[in-house]
């Protein structure tokens, strides 16, 4: 009987799922949807591969309907649509596997309670992951479930990479840089190597530009640097986030500002990064379209980081020889393509306008050093794949 798996990307207002098949090595999305507007006006949309809506729901005064009330109905909706398959596990994106997970685990009491010591260093992730898991576990109590962490493909950079330069007492007790996004980088490494396995065997940046934004520097398809750190607020300048920032910032509003720590939290997670500098929207689809100065502002700060920051990574990686472009903005955003790759010109970077304009795989203009490469991902498959090949290992 052909088998199937449910992913999970939750967060604190919504649900991302997805359905996928896997007969032996054969490996289909069938579903993919998502519930919005959780705690306020919840709303569920699921398509299936070809963009057909099978089915959208307004829950009537859903407000505090919880993650358990959604997977309970999710999980019964799901099963009409196995299609013959046999539901054998929910694959999670848990956003914090600290020091010790760098592979997927399937998840058992020990280390739901390995995990819940993490949220201090991810909590705007970590406890709606975490909820999501407790939640199948409560409706489904046999269904197995795997957890994929995001920090886990950064787990083999050398420590240069991931000391701080603190005291070293706090360095052992695991206050170091971590790197995020792994899922979706895992994916690009290993898309990258079928599609230019020569590329993929050199030094690249792949840049993960959307609502979160990081920028990792791979060397043969491994992670060797990364523009987040402890916490995902480092680096790039964010939707909401403020990416890095002189301590002394945070040191002043605690101390002179009187700042409590909660609501510096709030300012550097919720209120800063691009919706602060513009005043105007997270979402840089608007900032683009909007005729407000300070949108401009807030975009040009933007790519004007993401050259900096990459700057410091081919220092890093002592070279570059290509250049990827991924997630929401990376992968739909011409003219932040454009703007960064002019900010990057000194490397040799130069694109191929109509071909940036239509998102093709290649970007450059023949006479580029760097190969410029634009390459959708797909953290859902990457969960799928790592929560079967994980049940399959256990079995
Ligand atoms: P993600 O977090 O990967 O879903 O990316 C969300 C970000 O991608 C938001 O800032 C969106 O405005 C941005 N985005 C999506 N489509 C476009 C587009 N066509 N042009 C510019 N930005 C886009």
């Amino acid at each position: 009987m052909p088998q199937a798996i449910i992913t999970l990307n939750a967060g604190s207002s919504s649900l991302k799922f997805a359905l996928f098949s896997a007969d032996g090595d054969d490996f289909n999305q069938i579903i993919a949807g998502k519930i919005e507007g959780i705690g306020t006006a919840p709303h569920l949309v699921a398509k299936d591969t070809g963009g057909k809506v099978l089915t959208e729901h307004r829950w009537r005064n859903g407000f505090n309907l919880t993650h358990e009330d959604f997977l309970r109905q999710l999980l019964d909706w799901i099963d009409d649509h196995l299609g013959g398959a046999e539901l054998i596990g929910a694959g999670h994106r848990v956003v914090h596997g600290g020091a010790h997970f760098c592979q997927p685990a399937r998840v058992t009491p020990s280390l739901m309670g390995a995990l819940k010591a993490l949220i201090p260093l991810a909590p705007l992730h970590q406890p709606h992951n975490l909820a999501a898991i407790e939640a199948v576990a409560a409706v489904r109590p046999h269904l197995a479930q795997v957890a994929c962490f995001d920090t886990a493909f950064h787990h083999d950079q050398p420590a240069v990479a991931t000391r701080l330069a603190i005291p070293r007492a706090l360095s052992a007790e695991g206050v170091k840089r971590y790197g995020f996004h792994g899922i979706s980088y895992e994916f690009i490494a290993r898309r990258l190597k079928e599609i230019n396995p020569v590329l993929a065997a050199g030094k690249v940046i792949v840049a993960h530009l959307g609502n979160g934004a990081s920028l990792c520097a791979m060397q043969g398809g491994r992670s060797i640097d990364t523009t987040m750190g402890f916490t995902a607020l480092d680096g790039l300048v964010m939707g909401t986030r403020c990416g890095s920032i002189d301590p002394g910032v945070l040191l002043y509003l605690l101390q002179h500002k009187g700042m409590t720590p909660e609501e510096l939290s709030q300012l550097l997670y919720d209120q800063s990064g691009l919706v602060g500098v513009s005043g105007v929207s997270s979402d840089m689809r608007a900032l683009l379209e909007s005729p407000d100065p300070r949108a401009r502002e807030a975009v040009e700060l933007f790519t004007y980081r993401i050259a900096r920051e990459a700057g410091a990574l081919v220092s890093s990686l002592g070279g570059l020889d290509g250049l990827v472009f991924t997630a929401g903005i990376g992968e739909n955003a011409v003219d932040i393509r454009r703007l960064v790759c002019e900010r990057l010109a000194w490397l040799g970077i130069s694109l191929e306008a109509e071909a940036n304009a239509r998102h093709a795989a290649i970007i450059n203009a023949p006479d580029s050093r760097v190969v410029v490469s634009v390459i959708s991902t797909d953290e859902e498959r990457m969960i799928a794949r790592h929560t079967i090949e994980t049940l399959r290992t256990l079995v």
